[in-house]
This record gives C-alpha cells, structure tokens and sequence, in this order.
C-alpha cells in the first residue's frame, strides 16, 4: 500500500514534470523577446521618467529614488544582485565625482543572472540612470536620456528571467549594469571598469544603451532604425554576429553613420561603452540620434515612440542572447 501509493505519486509527479518540461522548452527565443510589451516599456518610463524623479541628478534625492525603483523591479522578479551579500548598489564614494563643485557619494544598481554552463563569462549591459536633474524649477526627465535605454534593461532582464524559470536561462552570464553619473562625465562606468564586480578578461562584451525612444528628425523619412557605433572597433565577430541577429530577428535598419573614424559628433567616446572599449572589451553603443528636445526639461514621456523603442529593446534582447548562447566566445579579434 505505501510502497504503491509512493509509486503512484512518484510516477504521477514525472509525468506532470515531463508534461511541463516539454512544454516550457518549446519556447523559443522569439517567444520570450514577445515579453517586451508596449505596455511594459510605456508604464515603466512613466513612473522613471515622473518629475518626483527631480531629473534623477547624480547623488541627488531623484536619483536615490530611481536606483530604489530599479533595485525593488529586481527584487520583485527574482533577479539577484551578483554579490554574495545581496547588495543590489555598487557604491562610489563622493570623492571620485572630483569634477563636481559639492561631491555626494552616488551608486551603480547591479542585478545579475547566472550563466547555465559558462557562468564566468560575462556580459555587460549597460544604461545609465542618472540626468541633468532640475534647474529653474524646470525638471529634466531624461525620458529618452536615458529612460529609454534603463526600461528597455529591465523588459530584457524580465525576459531572460522568464527564459531562466524554464530552464531555457543563458549559458554564459548577464549582468544588467544601471549606471550613475553619465552626464557628468561617464562617472559610473569608468568606477565599474576600475573596480569590477567580474574580472574584465571575463567579461565577453558590453553593449550599451543610451537615447533609443525617439527619432532623429534625420530620419524622419525613414524611421525604422536604430544608430550602432563601435560594434567593428575591437571584434570583426561581435559586428558580424549582431549584423546576422538583425537580419534573422529584426526589421530595423541598422544605421552605421555616426560609426565613422571621422565622424564629428564623436559618439564613440561619449557614452559608458566607451570605458568598456579603453579596457579592449568589445562593444556595441545602440542610439536614436539627437533631437530638439535632447537635455532639455521637453525630453518627456509622451514624446517616446513606444513600438520603436520595443523594436529596438528587442534587438538588444536577441544579440545579447546570441552572444550568451553561441558556442565559442566573443573575442577582441582586432587588437
Ligand atoms: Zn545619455
């Protein structure tokens, strides 16, 4: 009696657990890309983006509030911080913001999801967080600067979660990188690039996201893009393969303009990917362009274009699934 009773449970037990096993893997990346909603993107930028954030200034009260609001997404949805402890903030102390006029202490938000099979390699996204805060009254949202690329982390850290739930997580590791004081000189890369949660010979590449919401009046003809600068920099491999996943798994145009040596607006150098490149990791920097409400208290919530920055969110999601799936790792092959 209990020997079958344990059979029968035991045998009932496998077969749901093959039932769902079965069913759980025939998700495919497609699927959990579909996870980057709209509506996901819309709701998160509208609390972020808010005038109680006070334009998220580096070491400011705004921007406390936003690494609160990244670190309790986290927290929510299971994802972890990378260290032991469970801090989800890598923090930097007042002194290093030297360029200011009144230092404050400010903080990178890290969460962080474990590789399958290759957990020491990892790869880094990366957006900041922090603005231009508030001046005459005025509140600077960042919507676009960069709300955007912050909202856009967490619907691909929210996806790869998912993807981990049913045993489909990454082989390689992903570690999603929020980081502050960009405005004020790329602070906050350059802080994680001299103190690494993860050795940088670990770390495979970074691909950075800053201003994908709107559209580069440029463009306006043709507004189905999205601007790549530095992915042949440092590894022929990490363009080839982002260019193959573009051309499988999106309808964007990828726009390589502002990737020119002699480009004047030298992007290349003006964003935190950048602290990643001078350490020879490869990168790709993902950007709509300029445009007339770039840092300017105009640069709202409202004026995103929200099934482009899903389009482009998604784009980020496949090459940073490729780059963590494939078989061989992503070398600096240009050195
Ligand atoms: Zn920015």
């Amino acid at each position: 009696m209990k020997y079958s009773l344990l059979l029968g449970l035991s045998l009932l037990i496998t077969s749901c657990n093959t039932a769902q096993t079965n069913s759980k893997k025939n998700l495919t990346r497609i699927d959990y890309s579909n996870t980057i909603t709209v509506e996901d993107l819309k709701n998160h930028l509208y609390t972020f983006s808010d005038d109680k954030m006070e334009g998220r200034m580096t070491g400011e009260k705004g921007q406390k509030m936003a690494a609160e609001y990244l670190q309790n997404f986290y927290k929510a949805n299971g994802i972890t911080a990378p260290n032991n402890d469970g801090d989800y903030y890598q923090e930097i102390p007042a002194e290093y913001f030297g360029r200011m006029d009144e230092p404050k202490p400010s903080e990178n938000v890290v969460a962080f999801i474990k590789g399958s099979e290759k957990p020491d390699e990892v790869i880094v996204l990366s957006a900041h967080y922090d603005h231009v805060g508030t001046r005459d009254g005025k509140v600077y949202n960042g919507a676009d600067d960069d709300g955007s690329g912050t909202v856009g982390m967490l619907e691909i850290a929210e996806a790869f979660q998912k993807a981990v739930k049913d045993g489909n997580g990454p082989k390689r590791s992903i570690l999603f990188l929020h980081v502050t004081g960009e405005e004020i000189g790329l602070y906050g890369s350059k802080y994680y690039t001299e103190n690494p949660i993860f050795p940088l010979e670990n770390t495979v590449c970074n691909l950075n996201t800053d201003m994908i919401g709107r559209i580069d009046p440029a463009k306006k003809e043709n507004p189905n893009y999205i601007y790549l600068i530095g992915s042949d920099k440092l590894s022929q491999e990490l363009h080839d393969v982002s260019a193959a996943v573009a051309q499988e798994y999106s309808d964007l145009e990828l726009d390589y303009k502002f990737n020119a040596e002699d480009d004047p607006n030298r992007f290349y150098y003006r964003s935190d990917h950048y602290n990643f490149a001078k350490n020879n990791i490869p990168v790709i920097f993902y950007f709509n362009g300029v445009h007339e409400d770039y840092h300017k208290p105009t640069d709202t919530p409202d004026k995103i274009e929200y099934e482009l920055l899903q389009k482009r969110t998604q784009l980020i999601f496949q090459t940073t699934w490729e780059v963590a799936n494939r078989e061989g790792r992503i070398r600096a092959d240009k050195l």
